[in-house]
């Protein structure tokens, strides 16, 4: 790992972390301002920023009075874009208890076990067939697992003695329920949540693994989720910008995600502190220096925060079918999805697709000794970037590396987000969008 030199008076390195733009005049650490926005949106008020007790709209209202403070402009009437999607949610009680012969287990939500997404209403008590590697090692045992009559029972698919590379396979088969179970659990070392669009008819639980005398000891479970289908939630994009001095029809545009994936029942919401409460920090930082009269930009610059990512790229997929400008008149779009770590640096999609611009990028990197390093990428459709480009749009989406690992989980809180390299980044983006500017 490089070290960082910044051109900065050494009496100031020791005391806290400053980035220097290419045309800055003045001191900006983006911080402080980072830790407030990340603390606020991750707070239990904003319910996880989904789709139980209106958590997206708090999240957009926190975004908008931003926004408004910053005096970013707004494209019609206001910086919400609002549209409707379905997304299957879990407002009511979540109760979840595994039965075993000899041993006593303790679970509970989101630490223990998850709901998968997509997951019905249901209640009772049921028994329990064990799926793991020895099942599936002879005819015969299989033959013995398939003679069960599944469908008042639960299958329990345990990952741990499957072998790593087959882990995949053997989940996305087990939730396909082929032999028509009441219910699925799978068994797995890494719970990790989603956001669905869909409701199926079964339910699929996700818990720890147990150890193998504790597995096989499992006898039934009892459970409890009451779901709420929501065919057309009534969501928004929160979109501003700031009019650039010489080319105000033409943008450079930088997006984040706010949503996340809300509330697991009464107890349980999901922060999602890295993923994306950090991406929104740097949107709202970005958008704080800019908003300075003495940083205007050349050409205007766009804030896209979106909703619905985690439940399919929604918000960025119907931007792109309504945007409020030609696309065309997007000279680049840099996305910013978890922005939390940095010890290994930065990654970039679609770095392979516009090569100039990530040479740019690179470039202004190793000056600067900002990061670590700068990867390359190719297409990927795993955030906000990809329906723009799809549609044509030059664009870039950057995640942090190294660090943390909490991802879609409890523990992807505030108070554990290291922002290791954040004003590095806040810094390289600086210099980015002064490159695009000329
Ligand atoms: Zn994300």
């Amino acid at each position: 790992m490089k070290l960082r030199s910044i051109y900065i008076p050494f009496f100031f390195i020791a005391s806290f972390p400053i980035v220097l733009c290419a045309q800055q005049k003045s001191v900006f650490d983006p911080l402080p301002r980072a830790r407030i926005i990340i603390d606020s949106l991750c707070s239990p008020d904003m319910h996880g920023r989904g789709y139980v007790m209106n958590g997206d709209k708090q999240a957009a209202r926190y975004l908008e009075r931003e926004y408004k403070q910053l005096g970013l402009k707004f494209f019609r009437t206001q910086y919400f874009q609002e549209f409707n999607f379905p997304v299957n949610t879990f407002p009511g009680k979540i109760n979840f208890d595994l039965k075993l012969k000899k041993f006593d287990i303790d679970v509970s939500p989101g630490e223990d076990y998850i709901i998968g997404s997509n997951s019905p209403s249901i209640k009772g008590e049921y028994k329990v067939v064990l799926f793991d590697s020895l099942t599936t090692r002879s005819k015969k045992s299989l033959k013995k697992f398939k003679r069960n009559n599944f469908s008042d029972k639960f299958i329990l698919v345990n990952l741990s003695g499957i072998r790593e590379k087959d882990r995949q396979k053997v989940m996305e088969d087990a939730r396909e329920n082929p032999y028509g179970a009441k219910g699925i659990i799978v068994a797995t070392d890494k719970l990790t949540w989603s956001v669905s669009q869909k409701a199926a008819s079964f339910p699929t639980i996700e818990t720890k693994t147990y150890g193998y005398e504790k597995m096989k000891s499992i006898e039934g479970i009892r459970i409890q989720v009451e779901n709420k289908y929501i065919p057309d939630y009534r969501s928004q994009n929160v979109i501003g910008y700031i009019e650039g001095s010489q080319h105000p029809d033409s943008f450079i545009v930088f997006s984040a995600h706010y949503d996340h994936l809300g509330r697991m029942g009464k107890d349980v919401y999901f922060p999602g502190a890295n993923d994306n409460a950090s991406g929104c920090a740097m949107l709202l930082n970005l958008a704080a220096w800019y908003s300075k009269p003495e940083n205007k930009p050349n050409y205007s610059i766009a804030f896209f925060a979106f909703t619905g990512e985690e439940a399919g790229l929604l918000g960025s997929k119907y931007y792109t079918e309504h945007p409020f400008f030609p696309l065309s008149k997007i000279k680049f779009l840099v996305n910013l999805d978890i922005l939390g770590t940095g010890d290994e640096g930065i990654t970039v999609v679609n770095g392979t697709m516009h090569k100039e611009e990530f040479g740019a990028l690179q470039k202004l990197n190793s000056e600067k000794k900002y990061l670590p390093e700068v990867k390359l990428r190719g297409k990927a459709a795993n955030s906000d970037h990809y329906p723009f480009d799809e549609k044509g749009v030059k664009t870039f989406f950057i995640y942090t590396l190294g660090g943390i690992k909490a991802y879609h989980d409890i523990y992807d809180k505030a108070e554990t987000l290291p922002l290791t390299k954040f004003s590095e980044l806040f810094g390289l983006l600086c210099d980015f969008s002064t490159y695009l500017q000329q």
